[in-house]
């Protein structure tokens, strides 16, 4: 019967949905996963996507998805991180079932770590953590066997408890697993379960001076909360068998881990440490500069959570390692944004035009849809006056055959309000157009001819009068190269392929209803992009992010 099932389904199955059907099968009950960040920085697209497997998981089959700090390391760790991480995650639309840290279990892995000392399975090493390196050995190599190896369990008990107690200084003796130092697997060969680091923890204060390793920490946690699929990336997949080790040594509840491809983004850099760098060096505004691949970057760039979590689904899960076209992206974002992003005018290269025979001083108010899309979005009236603002190429003074948009003695529509035509191109003394002069047929408001003559251009505008000016910022991708990392050209390091154009600050002109229009709340600029107001907009100053331009590279990528 369950198997029946399988077959049925199983084309739209990826394989960790195949994973867990087949546990569920077998009479697993639940379905228990967790998310679990490191809090030395800020989230990036690539954990949105461990977050959207983890949470989509366990939401698909009736379970719960713990949110777990794995926060061993005191030294690079900080309140800070996890604050943005919690407030990440609720923005992407995910509830975590409980908020554990891995230092609420440190008293059961010192415990645990007890066991397996008493077992004859753990000892403590005074090497230093240099000379265990040099003795591990090589892959066709074996390692070679401390000399304190076989100390007695009462020894290293009392050596255990005394590296908790402070006694010894950092680095001066380590608790190490007692396994196989000729273990094909190199993780096997001893590996270090405790290391001391006299530092003040952001939980723990100084309660500890000893801290448990990654391997040791992460699958005692995992069956503390009794996680039944713990998903992580491929990178791990050689830390499985040592993951199980501990845990059948111990003889606890039996997590298992699973592994996928990590997200790998072209232009765009996801390690942790080279992110905290460009902040550090001020290469960007902050963490959340929106050329950042940080989520709280696209947040503030004014991506929606539905377009990132659209993303993740669209790429899916992969068991091999690839990168993915960052215009896929950026493909997600503008899909969702045509659905829910409110129409705006605005010109952001301006060309003034006056109409000559429109009334000096009148003003008048064109309704205007607000989202084709979504009637519910409702309408907005827009202020129309005798001099307006155009894109400078929406105008040509000698056109190729197929312009339609305006030219010398042709006529145009402005959108939503009237139709005009360019009488007289105005020069300054080095021939720069400086402005237009055109007629405006007052038979034509909200944009069709009274006669019915064809005029197929259709450009939008602004009232110079009633424009508001903002600070609009332009931004492209952060790396010039495909491959941050790239060095084909006899680049130093990564530093060499930041682009230097990307970020790029105009003066725009925007139809005066932007004045209100809400930090990070994203509009689309009709016949432009998708635009949000920026975290250091002002009513004062307002300043723009583009969020992503209209053009869609991708789509048109995938039709040839
Ligand atoms: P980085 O190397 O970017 O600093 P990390 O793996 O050290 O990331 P963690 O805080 O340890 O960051 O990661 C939390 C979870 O997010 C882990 O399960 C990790 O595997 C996952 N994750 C991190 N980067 C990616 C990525 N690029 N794609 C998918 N999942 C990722
Ligand atoms: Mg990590």
């Amino acid at each position: 019967m369950a198997t029946e099932v399988n077959e049925t389904k199983e084309k739209s199955l990826n394989f960790l949905e195949e994973i867990i059907e087949e546990s569920i099968a077998k009479g697993e009950k639940r379905v228990q996963t967790r998310f679990p960040p490191e809090p030395n920085g800020y989230l990036h697209i690539g954990h949105a996507k461990s977050i959207c497997i983890n949470f989509g998981l366990a939401k698909k089959y009736g379970g719960l998805c713990n949110l777990r700090f794995d926060d061993t390391n005191p030294v690079k760790e900080d309140v800070e991180y996890v604050d943005s991480i919690k407030r990440d995650i609720e923005w992407l639309g995910f509830k975590w079932a409980v908020e554990r840290y891995a230092s609420d279990y440190f008293d059961q892995l010192y415990e645990w770590a007890v066991v397996l000392i008493k077992k004859g399975l753990a000892y403590v090493d005074d090497q230093t953590q240099e000379q265990i390196r040099e003795t591990r050995g090589t892959v066709s190599e074996p390692g070679k066997e401390s000399p304190w190896r076989n100390r007695s369990a009462e020894e290293n008990l009392d050596l255990f408890e005394r590296m908790k107690a402070g006694e010894f200084p950092d680095g001066a003796k380590v608790l190490r697993a007692k396994i196989d130092m000729a273990h094909p697997n190199m993780l096997f060969r001893d590996p270090i379960m405790y290391r001391i680091i006299h530092a003040e923890h952001h939980r723990t204060g100084n309660k500890w001076c000893i801290y448990p390793m990654y391997d040791y920490a992460h699958g005692q946690s995992d069956s503390i909360e009794k996680i039944t699929h713990s998903i992580c990336t491929l990178e791990f997949d050689v830390h499985r068998p040592l993951y199980d080790w501990f845990i059948d040594a111990l003889g606890i509840y039996p997590s298992h881990q699973y592994e996928f491809a990590r997200l790998n983004l072209t232009y765009t850099m996801m390690s942790k440490r080279n992110l905290l760098k460009l902040v550090n060096e001020g290469a960007v505004m902050g963490w959340d500069d929106p050329r950042m691949p940080t989520i709280c970057a696209l947040r503030r760039k004014g991506y929606t959570p539905a377009s990132v979590r659209a993303f993740a689904e669209m790429v899916g899960v992969a068991k091999r390692d690839n990168v993915i076209d960052l215009a896929k992206l950026e493909y997600c974002v503008r899909e969702d944004l045509n659905k829910v992003a409110e129409r705006r005018m605005a010109v952001l290269d301006p060309l003034k035009v006056v109409i000559t025979n429109y009334p000096q001083g009148k003003v008048e108010y064109f309704e205007c849809v607000n989202n084709p899309e979504n009637e519910a979005a409702g309408k907005r009236q827009v202020p129309f006056s005798r001099e307006i603002y155009i894109e400078r190429d929406d105008f040509m003074e000698n056109p190729p055959k197929k312009y339609f948009r305006l030219q010398p003695g042709g006529e145009v529509r402005l959108r939503y309000a009237y139709l005009i035509k360019c009488e007289e191109v105005i020069k300054d003394a080095q021939g720069n157009i400086t402005e237009l002069h055109c007629t405006y047929d007052p038979m034509s408001g909200g944009g069709s001819s009274s006669d019915g003559r064809r005029v197929k251009g259709v450009i939008h505008w602004v009232s110079a009068q009633y424009a508001v000016e903002a600070e609009v910022r332009l931004f492209d991708t952060l790396f010039r190269t495909e491959d941050p990392n790239d060095t084909s050209e006899g680049q130093t390091s990564w530093e060499d392929n930041l682009n230097p154009a990307s970020m790029v600050k105009i003066t725009g002109y925007l139809e005066p209803s932007l004045r209100e229009q809400p930090i990070g709340k994203t509009v689309q600029f009709e016949r432009i992009g998708y635009f949000c107001p920026d975290t250091d907009s002002s009513n004062d100053h307002l300043v723009f992010n583009r969020t992503v331009t209209l053009k869609d590279s991708w789509a048109k990528i995938n039709k040839q």
